[in-house]
């Protein structure tokens, strides 16, 4: 049976992309920081027959994250594919950043993705076999306005996922970026009804993504035999042109 492990996978794109893993024969282990959502989602996978383990961990802690690598070796014996969906939203201009903010924005999203990434890559080059989807964004690809830090953390995890790609991809392992648009998430839930359509009307298609259109491509991604470095907008058009 193949493994995936899923980072974030107790919310949003996470918990979406694990059920259809799942939903596909996947063993699937989830982490993120809160255990109590993450016990539901594998609860949820498991009435669906399927199988599923659950795993507490903080990306930006390189030891929690070697413990969980670790964890779903020694359980499941190795790993065919990692979708690392951790991360966090911050809104702001560099004026409007304070140190703090900054820090820990790429720390969780761009230090978050090298440990997670590394703990992963190294059995999945033993092995010369794997396949990784790292979730970045399509601010990540273009710039955009008063999100200054999450941009500049998304930029990077982009060109870090090319420059993984190149250096592993004759090891039998594929990395490559998907960088949603806007999507329905808890991650955008905050957002005034106001300012919500006011974004959705500047967008190409006029809406905010599905987890379930993410999901999909996060599926597509990791199966997609020849394609590594890529970095796939799935944007409702945004960079087209859009609102960015
Ligand atoms: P979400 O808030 O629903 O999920 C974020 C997940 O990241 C949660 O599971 C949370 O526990 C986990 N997480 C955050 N910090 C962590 C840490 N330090 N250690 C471990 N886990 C941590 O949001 P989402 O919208 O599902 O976001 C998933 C990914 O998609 C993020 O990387 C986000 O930047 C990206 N993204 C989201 C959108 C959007 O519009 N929602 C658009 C583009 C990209």
């Amino acid at each position: 049976m193949s493994i995936a492990l899923i980072t974030g996978g107790n919310s949003g794109i996470g918990k979406a992309t694990a059920l259809l893993f799942a939903d596909r024969g996947y063993k699937v282990a989830i982490a993120a920081r809160r255990a109590d959502p993450l016990e539901q989602v594998r609860q949820a996978i498991e009435q669906a027959s399927g199988t599923a383990m659950s795993l507490t961990v903080d990306v930006c802690d390189a030891k929690a994250v070697s413990r969980m690598v670790e964890q779903v070796i020694a359980q499941w014996g190795h790993i065919d594919v990692l979708v690392h969906a951790a991360g966090v939203m911050f809104s702001g201009t560099i004026l409007s950043t304070e140190e703090d903010d900054w820090d820990r924005v790429i720390n969780i999203n761009l230090k978050g993705t090298y440990l997670v990434n590394q703990a992963v890559l190294k059995h999945m080059v033993e092995r010369q076999s794997g396949s990784i989807v790292n979730v970045a964004s399509d601010v990540g690809f273009a710039g955009a306005r008063n999100v200054a830090a999450y941009s500049a953390s998304k930029g990077g995890v982009v060109l870090l996922t090319k420059s993984m790609a190149l250096d592993h991809a004759g090891q039998g392992v594929r990395i490559n970026a998907l960088c949603p648009g806007p999507v329905v998430t808890p991650m955008t839930d905050d957002l005034d009804p106001e300012e919500r359509s006011q974004w959705e009307s500047l967008l190409p298609m006029q809406r905010f993504g599905t987890v379930a259109e993410i999901a999909e491509a996060a599926y597509f991604l990791a199966h997609a035999g020849y394609t590594t470095g890529s970095c796939f907008l799935m944007d409702g058009g945004n960079t087209a042109g859009g609102a960015l």
